[in-house]
Order: C-alpha cells, then sequence, then structure tokens
C-alpha cells in the first residue's frame, strides 16, 4: 500500500489533468484542421474517392461510345466521298466525250452541207443526223451538253457537302478521343491519390507505432496493463469490489486497434487518421501513438457491461479514490481513467 500511494503521488505531482480546451481554441484547432485538409491531396476519404470513380468511368465509356460512333460516320463520310468523286469524273467524261461528238457532228453537218465528203457508212446515229437538219442535231446536242453541266455542277456541290461532313465528322471524333484522353488521365490520377494516401497511411502507422517502446504488459482481474500499473490495478479492483462495485473493461490497446477507432470515431481520412485533434472526434479519440491506451496506463471503465457515465456509481467510487491508485479521469470522458488524466 506503501509503494501503492508514493507512486500515485510521484504520478500525480508529474503529470496533472489536462484543462479542458476554450471555444476559441477548438476554433482555432478546427481552422488549422480546415487548413490541412484542403492544403493535402492524400487526405480525400476513401468513399470521396470511390464516389470520383463512378462518374469518371461512366464518362470513360461514353466516350468510347462517341469515338466509335464518330468513326463510323467519318468511315460512311469517306466511302460517299469516295463515290461522288467517281460520279464527277464519270460525268465529266461523258462531257469530254458529248463535246467530240458534237465537234464531229458539226465538222461533218458543214462537210455534208457541202457535199464534199462521204458520211461514215455505219454509224446509225449519225445517218438519223445526217437527215435532219444541221440546226436540230446542233440544238440537240447543245440541250444535252447543257444537261450534263447542271449534273456536273450537282455532283460537285454534292462533293464539297460530303466533304464537309467527313470534316464535321473527323473533328468530332478528335473532340471525342481528347475528352476521353482526359477521363483516362483523371482516373490515373484518382488512381495515384489512392496509392499514394495508402503509402502515407502505412508510413504513419509505423510512425505511430514506433513512437513508444513496447510496454511490458501483465493482466490484472481482465484488464491488460503495463506491468507499472499492474500493484496499484489490483488494489484498486479489491477494494472498489470491497465497496461493492464491480468493474469491466479495458486497458492496453495496440496503435492498430487505435487506428480502427480513429476511424469510426473520426473519419477515414488519412487527416482524420493521424492528425485531427482528438476532441473532434465522436467520442473524442487519443491520435495514434499518442494514447495511453497504447502504454498499458489507461483504463477504460464499464459497471454492469456499461461504459461508465458521471452517474454510475463506479464513477462516484473512482472520482473519490482513483488518485490513491495513480488514475486520473480525462474530464471529456467518465470512463477513461489514465496515469496522467490524458
Ligand atoms: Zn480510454
Amino acid at each position: 500500500m506503501v509503494a501503492c500511494c508514493l507512486w500515485t503521488a510521484a504520478s500525480a505531482l508529474a503529470a496533472p489533468p489536462l484543462a479542458t480546451p476554450t471555444d476559441s481554441q477548438l476554433v482555432q484547432a478546427e481552422q488549422e484542421a480546415q487548413a490541412v485538409l484542403m492544403g493535402t491531396p492524400w487526405l480525400a476519404t476513401e468513399a470521396e474517392l470511390e464516389d470520383g470513380w463512378e462518374p469518371l468511368r461512366a464518362n470513360l465509356a461514353l466516350q468510347e461510345d462517341g469515338v466509335t460512333r464518330a468513326q463510323i460516320e467519318a468511315d460512311e463520310a469517306e466511302v460517299l466521298l469516295r463515290r461522288v468523286r467517281g460520279d464527277v469524273i464519270a460525268v465529266e467524261e461523258d462531257r469530254r466525250a458529248q463535246q467530240a461528238m458534237l465537234q464531229a457532228f458539226v465538222i461533218e453537218a458543214f462537210v455534208l452541207a457541202n457535199g464534199d465528203i462521204d458520211p461514215t457508212p455505219d454509224a446509225a446515229s449519225v445517218a438519223s443526223r445526217r437527215d435532219a437538219p444541221i440546226e436540230t442535231v446542233t440544238e440537240d446536242l447543245l440541250r444535252s451538253l447543257t444537261a450534263s453541266q447542271i449534273q456536273l455542277e450537282a455532283l460537285v456541290r454534292e462533293r464539297a457537302e460530303r466533304e464537309q461532313n467527313w470534316a464535321v465528322a473527323e473533328a468530332t471524333v478528335s473532340a471525342r478521343r481528347s475528352s476521353r484522353d482526359r477521363a483516362e488521365a483523371m482516373v490515373d490520377d484518382y488512381r495515384t491519390r489512392l496509392g499514394i494516401r495508402d503509402e502515407e497511411i502505412q508510413a504513419r502507422t509505423d510512425e505511430a507505432i514506433g513512437r513508444n517502446e513496447e510496454p511490458r504488459l501483465v493482466s490484472v482481474g481482465g484488464f491488460l496493463v503495463h506491468v507499472d500499473l499492474a500493484e496499484p490495478m489490483a488494489a484498486l479492483l479489491a477494494a472498489a469490489s470491497e465497496d461493492g462495485i464491480e468493474f469491466g473493461g479495458w486497458g492496453h490497446r495496440r496503435v492498430d486497434q487505435q487506428i480502427v477507432l480513429r476511424r469510426s470515431h473520426c473519419g477515414d481520412s488519412g487527416y482524420a487518421l493521424f492528425d485531427m485533434p482528438a476532441g473532434q472526434c465522436f467520442p473524442p479519440t487519443a491520435r495514434p501513438g499518442y494514447s495511453q491506451h497504447e502504454l498499458g496506463l489507461a483504463i477504460d471503465f464499464t459497471e454492469k457491461g456499461s461504459t461508465l457515465t458521471r452517474s454510475s456509481p463506479g464513477f462516484g467510487w473512482l472520482q473519490m479514490h482513483g488518485a490513491e491508485y495513480g488514475l486520473f479521469n480525462l474530464p471529456s470522458e467518465p470512463w477513461h481513467w489514465s496515469t496522467t488524466g490524458r
């Protein structure tokens, strides 16, 4: 008992309980936290990153469909263009042939009128035209020539139109491609950020584990505690039991267990896990590497299976006797008692 109480007095002198932060301190901490949160890319939560993926993936699929469709349109326009170009060439040839024919008939008609040269004996159309008056033949040929020219002009116009369509389809393909590339780049960026975040979390976990030496632990009445706390803890449980108080609860907690708690009490961004002030979590939860539980020097008490509240008989008992055994309460958590009050 003497050893217990000397030890108790030393602890109490070394580490008085923490003062409750003021509102303005909390506001300042919140602002600092926000600034860190805004400025650090790896702080997005897993859920936020996952939410980001879906529209990106959908956009990517949409863009790929668009590229395929626009490519088909461009190909079709090209086929049509080639066909129109073939038609233009055919009409031009036709016109050239008609012009040659017209020329031949004009010469022939002139020659026949003058009676100097014999007509070509095997051409039936030549024969029919030879019998017609020269004016009629010329008129027919001119009419046919005009029709060919109109057809040619229409084909040229159509070609210009097709070329325009083709250019539009090509521009669409290229726009869709660059849009798809952008979506792909964003997906890559998200993937990179997720990777960086995982690495950071691993590094911070290792750092938190390395902060403290592995404590020597013993089990006392179902509580895993630091060897230095074993004797006072056993005495506390015995004294409480004599007064009709049966405590349950937890002592030591590993860093990875602390991280699990931070995840559910503070959030799952890197900032929430490792840097957010304990008081901003609900319920307040110490940063990994900074919890007295990790040293086996803090106890979370329960009574009849329930976490202590200020109205629990156990809480009243601890308020009266806790300090005798070197345990001090963290004011924001009636169930949490430690050698430092943190
Ligand atoms: Zn605790």
